[in-house]
């Protein structure tokens, strides 16, 4: 049982807010909307995150970037995924994978889901799978209010 492996859940959602650029899973997407935060509001990313931290018992974005900390301000998506992997590597977990779904009417995600889980991949060092769903119309991301992310990640104990 000492080396069982541990799963973490994470959720983000971010408002649209037209006229900025949209970043989303580790993609910039030129023509959409892009989304109002304290960061690129990256969802996809920002969920990977807090599922990877939560399976390592880290804490959560907001433990490890809070938003009064001026170094992660602005900070890409692809940024925060790359220091939260060292962080869960420096406690002693490897990573399995990582799962992401995005819910949204926008943008359409298939034609780029490849090339949006080869970028995540290379960031976490192990396999991220992304998917992406609508709501038939209903809650915030099926009225087109903003965009959401689950994810869910499997890390073990080094030894
Ligand atoms: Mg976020």
């Amino acid at each position: 049982m000492m080396n069982m492996p541990r799963v973490g859940v994470g959720t983000d959602v971010h408002p649209f807010s037209p006229g900025r650029t949209l970043f989303l899973a580790g993609l910039e997407w030129p023509g959409e909307d892009g989304v109002s935060g304290h960061s690129d509001g990256d969802v996809a990313a920002h969920a990977a995150c807090d599922a990877l931290l939560s399976a390592c018992g880290l804490g959560d974005l907001g433990s490890n970037f809070g938003t009064s900390d001026p170094r992660w301000h602005g900070a890409s998506g692809a940024a925060l995924l790359t220091e939260t992997v060292a962080r869960v590597r420096a406690a002693g977990f490897e990573i399995g994978n990582v799962s992401v779904q995005i819910i949204s009417n926008r943008p359409k995600f298939a034609p780029r889901r490849e090339e949006a889980e080869k970028t995540l991949s290379e960031v976490v060092g192990a396999p991220v799978s992304i998917s992406a769903t609508t709501t038939d119309g209903l809650g915030l991301t099926g009225r087109g209010e903003g965009i959401a992310a689950v994810a869910t990640a499997l890390c073990a104990p080094r030894d």
